[in-house]
């Protein structure tokens, strides 16, 4: 255990700063693998979760943006369709930005409400509201 920490430590150590600049968030990369003629996210799931938002509405999101059918599948997504990790990684990154990111601050720590028909997007650190389209 403690060689696995030590080679942690390491690990970390060789790591440019430039990766921790923006702080603690950071948009994990997708794990797309293409099967045949489908695309499974194999870490769907873990990117909702570091996003804080819900695995469903980011599901929409994509499956509308990629123009593809698919489903969750536990922690994984499965797409109809074969998506690059380069397109996927693009369209994560298109919903951090409406989805995510304060229109105000430019910080993560925002929340999605719904107020009937209608999401806000809500910042934790500054206050600041703003409406955002519907997925
Ligand atoms: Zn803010």
């Amino acid at each position: 255990m403690e060689d696995y920490e030590r080679q942690l430590d390491r690990a970390l150590e060789q790591i440019p700063k430039a990766v921790f600049e923006k702080g603690r968030f950071q948009i994990p990369e997708a794990e797309a693998i293409i099967i045949g003629n489908r695309t499974t996210l194999r870490n769907f799931k873990g990117i909702a979760s570091a996003l804080n938002r819900e695995p469903e509405h980011m599901m929409k999101y994509l499956l509308r943006e990629l123009g593809a059918a698919g489903n969750i599948d536990g922690h994984q997504a499965v797409f109809q369709g074969k998506f690059t990790k380069g397109v996927i990684d693009d369209r994560v990154k298109r919903y951090v930005e409406e989805f995510v990111t304060c229109r105000e601050c430019g910080g993560p720590d925002t929340k999605l409400v719904r107020k009937e028909r209608v999401y806000m997007l809500r910042c934790e650190a500054c206050g600041a509201r703003a409406s955002v389209r519907s997925v």
